[in-house]
């Protein structure tokens, strides 16, 4: 639609509000891009950096004519000890500075009132990442509705609401390995007290606080938008809608928005590997040959536990890829793949990566044939998508509980087996828990094997593939939802200007 079309017809106006994680900031701009096809006018809340860094995913929609513009303020790095030009928790040099980024973030609230103060008419709807708490109040202050997004599905949103209602991992003590079942779910689940997110371990400090505070912003909120669709997790998004009521929406797979090439390759950071020359090698690979191993953006995992599955890879004896990257580690690691020359008795069926990877690229080629998963959600997502079954090896957070989805409800995924999470994102002082390369390597063959279990898992792995274009088709659940959340911002702007 043209945008003075859409600006005749009353153009409703989003102010969208990322939080600088890769994992939160590019589904937010992919959504920002969704509902800007949908006609909104949308403004993203930026910083230089990330502008540079995530507004080039959205290139070609702009100059396509969709109507998406960047307000850009700077981040005060010095006065809250952070590095030049460091705005994304991927970039911090220790994880512990994460809480000292979350400040800095806040300085962006007086910069953004002043920004709506002078706007006529104000924005329709506010849509800002759930771990920011004052867009809480500058909605309110502005009595603008407030959509939260916390780049998370309804299977976790449900085991997060059941364990604090319930507080049932205190029933195994201290226990970290015994486990528990989560109750009222729509499956038997069970994890232990080492699998829980940060917010469940007390040993964390000032997150009880935090916590406190978030639910009270989320119960705040207008509505929420997930990253999922509603035939992956049916259950679990009508268990959600009886918690939060009706304004829940499951928009995506939101990354299935970017359909071309070029849009691909540049997601979050400049791919480390020329696109020709790894659709070149993947072109050489057989179909459904190919494990792609990448971690995700934040995790910053072991040298030495990267180590036991750069030598599972390499005893799969068959092709992989392998995205080097550990954060302030990756220096380690390299050393490591340079002094055992691994990547010289690799080369003949292995594509290291050392840096960022084209991973939205890389995953609908066909020649993949598995993909070894931190499981965060967008990864996790982007996988069901490709219709490649998943080995999963979580680190922390939520990441346990989509580890679950894959491997017990939806079955198109195998477990590693690692029983603990590592304790803040994978930092020194506690990191985490060494699986053999054994284990990897069973997973791998598991995932990987011809017979009828692995062909069922990649029946099944397809089908959702399937399920999940279809969501997003007009007429699909997800295109439904999206039309259904303007259609409820709309209605609210219409009983306001009624009173
Ligand atoms: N990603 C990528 N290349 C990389 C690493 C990550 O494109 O080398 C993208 C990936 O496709 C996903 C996001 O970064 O969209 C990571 O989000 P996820 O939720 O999977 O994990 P997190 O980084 O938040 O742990």
């Amino acid at each position: 639609m043209a945008l003075e079309e859409t600006q005749e017809q009353n153009q409703l106006h989003f102010l969208v509000i990322p939080m600088g994680s890769p994992g939160h900031y590019i589904p937010t701009v992919d959504m920002a891009k969704l509902l800007a096809q949908h006609g909104v006018q949308v403004t993203i809340v930026t910083t230089p950096v990330n502008a540079l860094r995530f507004g080039s995913i959205l290139d070609q929609a702009i100059q396509s004519g969709l109507p998406i513009c960047f307000l850009e303020f700077p981040l005060p790095y010095k006065e809250f000890g952070l590095p030049e030009g460091c705005e994304s928790i991927d970039d911090l040099p220790d994880m512990k500075m994460t809480g000292a980024l979350m400040q800095a973030y806040t300085s962006l609230q007086t910069q953004v009132e002043q920004y709506i103060e002078q706007l006529n008419p104000r924005p329709n709807c506010i849509l800002a990442d759930t771990f920011l708490l004052w867009p809480g109040e500058t909605a309110k202050k502005f009595q603008i509705p407030r959509i939260m997004f916390d780049g998370m599905n309804c299977f976790t949103q449900m085991c997060n609401h059941v364990l604090h209602l319930s507080k049932v991992y205190e029933s195994v003590g201290d226990s970290e390995l015994e486990s528990f079942v989560l109750p009222g779910l729509p499956d038997r689940i069970e994890l232990t007290r080492s699998q829980l997110p940060f917010a469940f371990n007390p040993k964390i400090k000032g997150m009880s606080d935090y916590n406190e505070k978030l639910r009270v912003s989320e119960s705040e909120a207008y509505g929420v938008v997930v990253n999922s669709f509603e035939e992956l997790e049916q259950g679990y998004v009508d268990e959600y809608k009886k918690v939060k009521g009706d304004n829940v929406w499951c928009i995506g797979p939101l990354s299935l928005c970017q359909k071309d090439e070029s849009e691909k390759v540049q997601r979050g950071n400049k791919s480390s590997v020329n696109k020709n020359e790894c659709l070149k090698w993947l072109d050489s690979q057989e179909t459904g040959s190919v494990i792609y191993a990448c971690l995700g953006s934040v995790s910053r995992v072991e040298p030495a536990h990267l180590i036991e599955l750069a030598l599972a890879l390499e005893s799969s004896k068959r092709p992989f890829i392998w995205v080097v990257r550990a954060g302030h580690k990756t220096e380690k690691i390299e050393k490591w793949i340079e002094e055992q020359e691994f990547e010289k008795r690799t080369k003949d069926r292995a594509l290291l990566i050392h840096g960022w990877a084209p991973q939205l690229l890389v995953l609908s080629h066909p020649a993949i044939g598995g993909f070894l998963t931190h499981c965060g959600w967008n990864s996790t997502l982007e996988g069901v998508c490709a219709g490649v079954p998943l080995i999963t090896w979580p680190q922390f957070q939520e990441q346990f509980y989509n580890e679950k989805l894959v491997v017990q409800v939806l079955r198109t995924g195998v477990s590693v087996g690692a029983q603990k999470t590592s304790v803040l994102w994978g930092d020194d002082d506690k990191p985490g828990e060494l699986v053999k390369s054994e284990a990897f390597v069973k997973a791998i063959e598991m995932v990987m094997e011809e017979g009828k279990e692995g062909e069922e898992r990649r029946k099944r792995a397809k089908e959702l593939s399937k399920m999940a274009n279809k969501a997003i088709e007009e007429g699909g659940s997800s295109h439904r939802n999206m039309t259904r959340l303007i259609e409820a911002i709309k209605n609210q702007e219409r009983n306001t200007k009624l009173i």
